[in-house]
């Protein structure tokens, strides 16, 4: 039996590719596991398929797409609401969570509070951290023994 060329695909196929798409995007955003999005081994963006995946929804897709591209612990999840806010960075500052408007330290992940100024709680383990690393580059190289 011979198939009927790609682009003479139904009604009812294209039906389903389409809530097929949907229910893997709304997967993605509902589970880490679930992301990325593939379909039969190839990775699928929501703006390849803007005519099937509400704007919503790849707007809530492309948030959480942020959320799990950071490491675990580089993430920084709002000590109010849980809502994720951003990605750790270097440079303390403030970051503003988007649902309650919470200050929080883009640093070290900490609620910022204006009125008594902000320390970063864990800056000296990362300093020891620092350290440890800088320990392990001066011991390899086996050629200069
Ligand atoms: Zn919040
Ligand atoms: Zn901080």
């Amino acid at each position: 039996m011979r198939r009927p060329p790609a682009g003479m695909r139904s009604h009812r196929q294209l039906r389903h590719v389409s809530r097929l798409l949907r229910h893997r995007f709304q997967r993605a955003i509902d589970t880490e596991d679930m992301y990325p999005v593939d379909v039969d081994g190839f990775l699928v963006r929501p703006s390849q398929h803007a005519t099937v995946i509400p704007k919503t929804m790849a707007k809530a897709f492309r948030d959480k797409e942020k959320e799990y591209k950071a490491p675990p612990d580089d993430r920084i999840y709002c000590r109010a609401c849980s809502t994720f806010i951003a990605a750790k960075i270097d440079a303390a500052g403030r970051v503003k969570c988007n649902k309650c408007e919470c200050q929080h330290c883009s640093k070290c992940g900490d609620k910022w509070f204006e009125m008594r100024g902000h320390v970063c709680r864990s800056r000296d383990e990362q300093d020891a951290f620092k350290g440890l690393e800088q320990g392990k580059d001066y011991q390899i190289c086996p050629s200069q023994r």
